[in-house]
C-alpha cells in the first residue's frame, strides 16, 4: 500500500492530522506531495511575500520529512485544474491506494477538492481532515442549528463546544527508513521577493515564538495589544495563515501557560485566545456563507453605496501619502514588511472606506497583495468588519477619526516617527497633525498635507450610505 499526503496549507510536520494519519499504519509507503500554482495564486493575488515564505517553509517542511525517510515530491504547474491532471496521474503511476489532506475552506479550493475526489472514486480512497480550526465549520450553531451572524454569542457556544473537544496536538510521524537526500524545489514562477529575518522560516522557529509569547508577554497583552509602538502582539499570523502552525498548538501552549485562561475572561490569556477564536468565526462564517469568497457583501443593501473612482487617492493611500500620519505610517509598514498590527489595519482600512469612500474590496485586494499573513476568510472578514458590510461589522454610522485614532493609540508619535522619518522633528503634541505645526512654526514639511478633510469625508460617507440604505 501507498499513502500520498498532499500538503497545501500545513507546511509542518507535528500536528498534522492528515500526515499522521497517512503514516498510521506502518507498513505502508508515505509519499508527501506539494503543488504549486503560481498561476492561480495570481487570480488570488496572492503576496510575492507570502509565496517567498511559503518556498521557505516547504524546504523546512522537506529537510524534516527526509530526515524521517519520507519523500517529498515537488511539482510546479500553473491553477488548480492543472495540479489535479497531475496529481491523479501520479496516483495512478505510483499506484497509490490512498491519499490523505488537510481541508481548505475557500470556495475554489473546495471545488478543487470535490472534484479531485470525483475523480480518484473507486480508484483511491480519500481522507481529509479539519486540521487548521480548533472546531470544524458547521460544529457551532445557534439553537436553531444556523451559523451565528453575531461574534459573541458565537463566542460562548464556541468555548463550551471547545471544553468538550479533544484538541490534544499530535506528535511528528517517527522515522519510516533511512534519511533521504534533499534537492531543494525549484523556485516559484512567481515575482520573487524577501521575507525578512523578523520571519525565520520553520514550525521550530514559529514554536519558540509562541512558547516565548505565551511564558512572557500574553498576561500584558489585553493592556498592550492596540498600541502599535509595542511588540505585544504575537505576531505569529504568518505562520498560522500557510499552516507552519496550528491553532491547537497555540491553545495547548496557551493552557500549558495559563491553565485557568478559560476562567478568566479578563485575563490576557483569555483576550489572545479571543483573537484566535475571531480567526475561527471568520472561517466557519465564509463557509457558511460561500458568497463571501466572491466578493460579494453581506450586508445586501451595501452593495449600493456609490463608491468613488478615484485612483489618485487610491494610490496615495496605498503608497501611505494620504497626510494623515497614522495611516501613512501603518501603509509604510505593510509596505515593507508585509505585516501590519491589528489597530492599524482597522485604522487605515475604515480610513480607505469611510474618508475616501473607495470601494472597501479594492483595499482587500491590495492588503492580499502585500500581506505576508495574507488569509481570504480573515481579510475578508476584517474589511468587511470595517467597511460596515459584513456579519458583525460596526454600524455604517460609526466612523473612525483618524486623527484622534493616531492620539489614542500612538500617543507620543513613536510609531508614526519609526516609519514617516521626514516628521522625525515634529513635537509629540503635533505630530497628528504636523502641517499645522509647520505653519506656526513657518516651516516646510516634506509630508503631504491631508488629502482630503475628515470632517466633511465623514458626512459624504453617511450620506452615501443612508442613500444606499433607503434604496439607492
Ligand atoms: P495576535 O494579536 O497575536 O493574535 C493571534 C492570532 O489570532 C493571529 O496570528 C491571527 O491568526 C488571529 N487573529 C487575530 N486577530 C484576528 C482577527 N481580527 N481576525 C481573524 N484572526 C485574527 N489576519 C490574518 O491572519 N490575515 C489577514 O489577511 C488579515 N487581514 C486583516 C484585514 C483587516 C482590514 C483587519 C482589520 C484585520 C485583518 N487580520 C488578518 C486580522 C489581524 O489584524 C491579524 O491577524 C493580526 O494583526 C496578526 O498579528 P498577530 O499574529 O500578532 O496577532
Amino acid at each position: 500500500t501507498t499513502h500520498v499526503i498532499w500538503l497545501r496549507n500545513d507546511l509542518r510536520i507535528t500536528d498534522n492530522k492528515a500526515l499522521h494519519a497517512a503514516c498510521s499504519d506502518a507498513d505502508a509507503k508515505v509519499v508527501a506531495v506539494f503543488i504549486a500554482t503560481p498561476g492561480q495564486w495570481r487570480q488570488h493575488e496572492m503576496a510575492p511575500r507570502q509565496a517567498a515564505f511559503i518556498h521557505a517553509n516547504l524546504l523546512q517542511v522537506q529537510q524534516a520529512l527526509a530526515a524521517r525517510g519520507i519523500e517529498l515530491v515537488y511539482h510546479q504547474c500553473n491553477d488548480f485544474a492543472d495540479s489535479l491532471t497531475w496529481l491523479v496521474d501520479f496516483c495512478q503511476q505510483r499506484q497509490v491506494t490512498a491519499l490523505f489532506y488537510n481541508r481548505q475552506y475557500e470556495i475554489n479550493e473546495r471545488q478543487r477538492d470535490a472534484q479531485l475526489e470525483q475523480q480518484l472514486a473507486g480508484k483511491v480512497v480519500c481522507h481529509s481532515f479539519d486540521d487548521s480550526l480548533l472546531l470544524p465549520p458547521g460544529s457551532v450553531l445557534t439553537g436553531n442549528g444556523e451559523m451565528f451572524k453575531v461574534y459573541t454569542p458565537f463566542r460562548r457556544a464556541f468555548i463550551q463546544r471547545l471544553m468538550e473537544s479533544d484538541v490534544r496536538s499530535l506528535p511528528a510521524p517517527p522515522a519510516r527508513g533511512d534519511v533521504l537526500p534533499l534537492a531543494e524545489p525549484e523556485k516559484f514562477n512567481y515575482p520573487q521577493a524577501e521575507v525578512g529575518a523578523a520571519y525565520p522560516a520553520g514550525e521550530e522557529a514559529a514554536l519558540q515564538r509562541l512558547r516565548a509569547f505565551c511564558r512572557e508577554q500574553v498576561q500584558d497583552y489585553a493592556k498592550q495589544r492596540d498600541l502599535p509602538a509595542i511588540a505585544g502582539t504575537s505576531s505569529l499570523s504568518p505562520y498560522l495563515a500557510i499552516g507552519v502552525l496550528s491553532p491547537r498548538q497555540c491553545f495547548n501552549r496557551l493552557r500549558a501557560e495559563c491553565p485557568e485562561v478559560l476562567e478568566n475572561p479578563e485575563s490576557g490569556a483569555f483576550c489572545w485566545l479571543n483573537e484566535l477564536i475571531w480567526r475561527e468565526f471568520y472561517r466557519h462564517l465564509m463557509v457558511a456563507h460561500p458568497a463571501l469568497c466572491k466578493h460579494r457583501p453581506f450586508i445586501e443593501w451595501t452593495d449600493r453605496v456609490t463608491w468613488k473612482a478615484d485612483d489618485k487617492a487610491l494610490l496615495a493611500w496605498q503608497q501611505g501619502r494620504t497626510g494623515y500620519p497614522i495611516v501613512d505610517a501603518a501603509m509604510r509598514q505593510l509596505n515593507q514588511t508585509g505585516w501590519m498590527h491589528n489597530r492599524l489595519r482597522m485604522i487605515s482600512a475604515s480610513f480607505l472606506v469611510k474618508d475616501l469612500l473607495i470601494d472597501w474590496r479594492a483595499g482587500e485586494r491590495y492588503f492580499m497583495s502585500q500581506l505576508l499573513d495574507g488569509d481570504l476568510a480573515a481579510n475578508n472578514g476584517g474589511w468587511q468588519w470595517a467597511a460596515s458590510t459584513g456579519t458583525d461589522a460596526a454600524p455604517y454610522f460609526r466612523i473612525f477619526n483618524p486623527t484622534t485614532q493616531g492620539e489614542r493609540f500612538d500617543p507620543q508619535g513613536t510609531f508614526i516617527r519609526k516609519w514617516l522619518p521626514e516628521l522625525a522633528g515634529v513635537p509629540d503634541n503635533d505630530i497628528h497633525q504636523p502641517h499645522r505645526w509647520a505653519e506656526k512654526q513657518q516651516r516646510a514639511l516634506d509630508y503631504p498635507q491631508p488629502i482630503v478633510d475628515h470632517k466633511q469625508a465623514r458626512l459624504d460617507t453617511l450620506a452615501a450610505f443612508e442613500a444606499a440604505k433607503r434604496g439607492g
